[in-house]
This record gives structure tokens, sequence and C-alpha cells, in this order.
């Protein structure tokens, strides 16, 4: 039976159920839990998480990935505290978001794939706790040179074991198309790829192309985190016109929604979480409601939130 690594341990991925592929307990800064832990609310965050994950839980939500990095401030600690109280299976991550370590931005990707390799194979931070997903980052403007770093790095990780990658990109520069260029040039097969934050455009032609190459798609931005990009019915809508071109198998939804976030301003947080009340429930409660309305079979929308993330972490075709 394949298994994958959960913050408790290996898990069968017919446990999988129900998940969530793209979310943050808490996010801060790299460091800052080690050197200034008092500058973050470290109990309300566990406290917060469990709330969340508990009210998830009771409407069916059964495993989250946690894509939270080193310069997100990742706390491995927290993701098991969060997990084992809660009972919800929880996948974490290795890799680098956006914010690259001066470190590495004129490293070689060989010597950071070995930091990953290491947290996939071995765990994080000496806790035995092994990460069961690679995560990589390029936003506005595209690929830069430290990002093209950090890209090599994650698909040579990818390769030593087989571990998928999750991509956070902006669609609507179709950066997804100059991931998947670095990562062909690597030689990884990019059935192992997401690309995710694809639901930032509505740009058919970009999201069929990233299918067509053999990637699985991210619609992983629920509700909507800034005006200028599609609401979430319009998010909706794109997901609907996929599949019904037929891409169902290949498409997979979360939030991105931290439920801790200091990364923000303040108010720009208490923003968000008033403007989505419903949290990591919005997609369980709206989204998948209103795809329903919109024609889509129970069937389809288990493939979505069911049966693509545990094929997807087993590496079927
Ligand atoms: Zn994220």
């Amino acid at each position: 039976m394949p298994t994958i690594s959960t913050v408790l341990g290996q898990m069968d991925t017919s446990k999988m159920g129900f998940t969530l592929m793209h979310e943050h307990l808490l996010i801060t800064s790299a460091g800052i839990k080690d050197v200034f832990p008092d500058f973050i609310p470290r109990q309300a965050a566990m406290q917060e998480a469990v709330r969340r994950l508990n009210e998830a839980k009771t409407e069916g939500i059964s495993t989250i990935v946690d894509l939270t990095t080193m310069d997100l401030g990742r706390d491995i600690r927290l993701i098991e505290y969060v997990s084992r109280v809660t009972g919800v299976n929880i996948i974490a991550a290795t890799g680098t978001w956006l914010e690259i370590p001066r470190a590495f931005r004129t490293a070689d990707p060989e010597d950071i794939s070995r930091l990953y390799i290491r947290e996939i194979k071995e765990g994080i931070e000496g806790t035995g706790i092994r990460a069961g997903v690679i995560k990589v980052a390029n936003d506005v403007g595209g690929v830069t040179e430290a990002g093209e770093i950090i890209l090599r790095a994650a698909a040579r990780a990818q390769k030593a074991t087989r571990v998928p990658i999750i991509t956070h990109t902006w669609a609507p520069e179709r950066v997804g198309d100059q991931q998947i260029r670095i990562f062909e040039s690597e030689g990884v097969e990019l059935n192992r790829v997401c690309i995710g934050h694809s639901n930032d455009t509505t740009d058919l032609d970009y999201l069929t192309g990233l299918l067509k190459k053999g990637a699985w798609v991210g619609f992983d931005r629920y509700p909507s985190h800034r005006p200028d990009v599609p609401d979430w019915r319009v998010r909706t809508q794109t997901l609907k016109a996929l599949m019904d071109a037929g891409w169902t198998h290949r498409l997979m939804v979360s939030h991105d929604d931290p439920m801790t976030m200091l990364i923000a301003p303040k108010a720009v947080f208490a923003e968000r979480i008033k403007r989505n009340p419903d949290h990591i429930c919005f997609i369980k409660r709206h989204v998948l409601p209103y795809l329903r309305e919109l024609g889509a079979t129970d069937d389809q929308i288990r493939l979505l939130v069911v049966t693509n993330p545990r094929s997807f972490f087993e590496g079927a075709t």
C-alpha cells in the first residue's frame, strides 16, 4: 500500500479522504520563533488552528497540506501538536517560499537539494518528522535568478525522493509556464508537479497548456485574496470550464487562507478574516454547492477533493 509522510508518521494514502492541498496553520518569518519567540502569539495560534481544524473535521475534511516553509517561519512542533489534538492529518513541506535566504541566492542547487532531501528522508530540525511535499514559489515578475536556483534544488530533491512539488505562482503572468520549463530541463516528471494558485487567472489557454504538459493544476486560492483577481464565483466558473473540457481528474482545490499570519499588517489580516468567516470551510460550504449548481456531479466533486489528492501523492498516472 502506498504511504505518505504526515507529521504523525507514515500513513496509508487510502486514509487521506477529503484533502485541502494548500493551507497554513501559522506564518511568520524565518528564525523569529527561535530568536524573538515573544513576537509570535504561539499559544493563540495553536488554539486558533485547533479551533479551525476541529470545525473543518466536523464538516468532513480529514487531511490538509501545510505548505509553510522555513522562510515562512515553519513551526513543525506546532503543526504536529495541532494534528495530534484534532486528529486531522497534516502533510508538512520542505522547500522555500519567496523569502529566499541570502545564503541560498548564490548557492549551488545541489547543496540546497541535499537539505530538502534530508527533511524528506530523515526529518525536520532533528524531530524525525518528515516532509511529505516540496514547495517552491515564484511571483510577480516571474522566475528570478535566485528563484531558478530554488526550482532546480526542488527538482533534484523531487527526483531523488519521488516526493511531489507544489508551486506558488502568479498566474496572471503565466509564471507556471516558466516553472515547467525549468522542471523539464531538470528532467522532472510533470505528473509529480502541481502548479498552484492557478485560479488567479481565467486564461483557459494558459491553464489548458499546463494540463497538456502533464502537470496538475491547483485551484488553491479561495475565496479571493485581493480585489484585482477573479472573485470566488468566477474562479469556480473557470474550474467548471476546465472540468467540462475533460480535466476533472487533474485539478485540486484549497484556500491558502492562513489561520494566523504575522507577515501582513494586523488590520489587513483582520480584514481577511472578516471577509471569509468560513475560513477553510469556504470550499465545502460555498464552492462545492455552486459547482453542483453549475452542473457538476458528486462523482466529479469526489475526484477534486478525495481521489485527485491521493493520486497526486501516490504518483499515479
Ligand atoms: Zn500559501
